[in-house]
């Protein structure tokens, strides 16, 4: 939190602001301007075309903007797709929508996300409830690690657009022996780390179930579906739609 601090302070004396800058007394030294955030910084502007880790991180914080239905590969290669989902994160966050990654969208991005790389409002140990290590599901723990993070910044996204109320989640990660414990399906995509079952917070369990369409995520099961009238499950995975008391 304190590096992103440093970091706006930095973007303030970078931009056109130096006059209003002047007066205030900075008494630690500057940091060099690239290291915004504490978490992950970004150097340099992405487009269409480009490639790499940076990418990838940024195609991690824009998964929840696939457009409704659609699902944005984490392959560091950014295609239409990731531009699209920039646009929508741009638009849904007032700021300039030409999906061309720079100062502002990644200014947004460190406002939004804290030193873990996890979005502001949600945590790995709600994505985890099972055990501290992420160990003993279907992938490596660091897999289910960061399956789990996707899914929170899709969570991120879908918490935005519905107003910005709080969403309860009540568990995502678990191992084959948790799993077994609840009772879960054998290939459940809670053994994948990409899996979180949401309470009903103030929007209900319908409004949660049919909103996620929007947000990449490819797996809703809700009210009317066996076992999902006290929860929503959303994950990744195929495309499996069920909510037949909402319509879905
Ligand atoms: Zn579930």
């Amino acid at each position: 939190m304190k590096t992103r601090l440093a970091g706006v302070t930095a973007a303030l004396v970078a931009g056109a602001v130096a006059s209003f800058v002047a007066p205030v007394a900075v008494s630690a030294p500057a940091a060099p301007a690239p290291t915004a955030d504490g978490c992950y910084s970004w150097s340099k502007t992405l487009s269409e075309g480009a490639s790499g880790d940076d990418v990838r991180n940024l195609q991690i914080r824009v998964a929840g903007y696939p457009g409704s239905g659609g699902s944005l590969a984490i392959d560091g290669v950014f295609g239409p797709g990731t531009k699209d989902a920039v646009v929508r994160f741009q638009q849904a966050y007032g700021l300039p929508a030409d999906g061309v990654a720079g100062e502002s969208t990644f200014a947004k991005i460190y406002e939004l996300q804290d030193d873990d790389c996890s979005p502001v409002n949600f945590d790995y140990s709600e994505l985890n409830t099972c055990n501290s290590d992420w160990s003993g599901g279907k992938l490596s723990a660091d897999e289910a690690k960061a399956n789990a993070l996707v899914t929170m910044w899709k969570l991120q996204a879908m918490r935005h657009a519905m107003g910005d109320a709080a969403i309860q989640v009540n568990g995502g990660f678990r191992s084959v022996s948790c799993n077994d414990s609840v009772g879960g399906a054998p290939n459940s995509r809670h053994l994948y780390g990409d899996a979180a079952d949401l309470g009903a917070g103030s929007q209900g369990f319908c409004a949660l179930a049919l909103q996620a369409r929007d947000h990449g995520f490819g797996e809703i099961l809700g009210p009317g579906y066996p076992g999902h009238d006290d929860h929503v499950h959303v994950a990744g995975g195929a495309d499996t739609w069920s909510a037949p008391d909402c319509g879905l």
